[in-house]
């Protein structure tokens, strides 16, 4: 069944063969042009599949960018800003972004920016993408390891939601896109974690099916505060030290951390401070590392690089002087924002998680 969700003049289509929809909502979009980014998998997954499905995506002129959060730079950017210029593209061009969390956070902070802001649709084709990156408005590039670093807050015209994309996309990908499920669950819902926590991660149907709920709880949190001036805050939970787990491996082939992974991992650190912070209930957070635990791949967090992580997150666009300010959890289903902690904190919560993966 489809769905049809409205957030801050976007329109958000969710549900199979949602695909199907795509001419039908483009032809109320005045434009010049179309332009399709993708990366070399959605080019070949994903493309074909929105062709298939679409008279006036025949036309349209296909970007391809290289996969891979080491794509999501200054450089790509600048290198788009000028594909696009050598096309002559106008004011007036649509985007689709057709990808990830990456090709959605690029495709659409280049579009914001070239002349001034132009229209984009956002079609996700991870997991992660279709429940949190590309909801939201939140567009955005790394500045070196630094994640995120620059962007914007602008909305895409329009967000198709088609789980059918998933089928293509690997294990290891769809297991780091529950990992913000696992998120939306543990800040808003507890009866959806209850529900979540029996899943078989191996059955992607199960999976699929909880597109909707995630959908919905990340709708909700952004529409009460589109600019994350409060509330949105506590989808930041497991995302501070989260980012700076990222941030450290960016560039390791071998320990190169899904974005996914290193918020489950940074969710665990997280669940030690709600606990000396906020008491969040030691069995809650046992419940919660008996699913983590059997079901991600989960590394040492060494101490040579405690120093390191610490000075990531003081770089974090979340803090004020030097306090790292956290979003913690009162209880499952029920996060506080803006909870700081000291160095100390930080550092006993990874000695923790150390303990807990073994
Ligand atoms: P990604 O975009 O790198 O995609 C992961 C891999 O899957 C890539 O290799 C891609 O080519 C491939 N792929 C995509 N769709 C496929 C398909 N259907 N079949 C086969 N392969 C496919 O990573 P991601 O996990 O989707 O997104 C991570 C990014 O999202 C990070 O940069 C993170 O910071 C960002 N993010 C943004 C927000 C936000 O609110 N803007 C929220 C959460 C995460």
């Amino acid at each position: 069944m489809i769905k049809k969700l409205e957030l801050n003049q976007t329109k958000i289509i969710i549900g199979e063969r949602s695909i199907n929809e795509i001419d039908k909502e483009i032809k109320k979009i005045n434009y010049s042009k179309i332009f399709i980014l993708v990366d070399e998998n959605t080019h070949q997954y994903c493309l074909p599949k929105l062709i298939i499905n679409s008279e006036l995506l025949k036309e349209a002129d296909i970007i391809e960018i290289e996969s891979g959060e080491s794509q999501k730079t200054l450089d790509t950017s600048f290198q788009l800003w000028e594909v696009l210029a050598e096309y002559k593209a106008d004011r007036n061009i649509l985007i689709i972004n057709l990808g990830g969390g990456v090709i959605s956070d690029m495709g659409g902070f280049i579009a914001s920016i070239y002349k001034r802001g132009v229209k984009f649709i956002n079609i996700p084709t991870t997991l992660l993408s279709q429940i949190d990156a590309s909801i939201g408005g939140k567009t955005g590039i790394d500045l070196g390891s630094l994640k995120n670093m620059l962007g914007t807050f602008t909305n895409p015209e329009l967000i198709i939601i088609d789980p059918d994309f998933l089928d293509t996309l690997d294990k290891r990908n769809i297991y780091s896109g529950f990992g913000e499920i696992i998120k939306h669950a543990l800040i808003y819902d507890k009866k959806y974690w209850n529900k979540i926590k029996l899943i078989d991660l191996n059955n992607i149907s199960e999976i699929k099916a909880t597109i909707l709920n995630s959908v919905n709880i990340k709708v909700e949190i952004v529409q009460k505060d589109p600019k994350e001036e409060g509330l949105r805050k506590i989808l930041n939970f497991g995302h501070t030290i989260g980012h700076s787990l990222e941030s450290i491996f960016l560039n390791s082939s071998k320990d190169f951390l899904y974005h996914g992974e290193a918020i489950v991992a940074g969710i665990i650190c997280e669940l030690y401070l709600s606990m000396i912070k906020l008491n969040f209930k030691e069995e809650e957070a046992s419940d919660i590392i008996k699913f983590i635990k059997p079901n991600f791949k989960l590394n040492k967090i060494k101490k040579s690089n405690y120093d390191l992580l610490i000075d990531f997150m003081q770089n974090d666009k979340k803090n004020t002087n030097d306090n790292i300010a956290f979003s913690l959890l009162n209880d499952i289903g029920n996060c506080s924002f803006n909870i700081f902690c000291s160095q100390d904190e930080i550092i006993q919560s990874f000695d923790y998680y150390n303990k807990i993966i073994k």
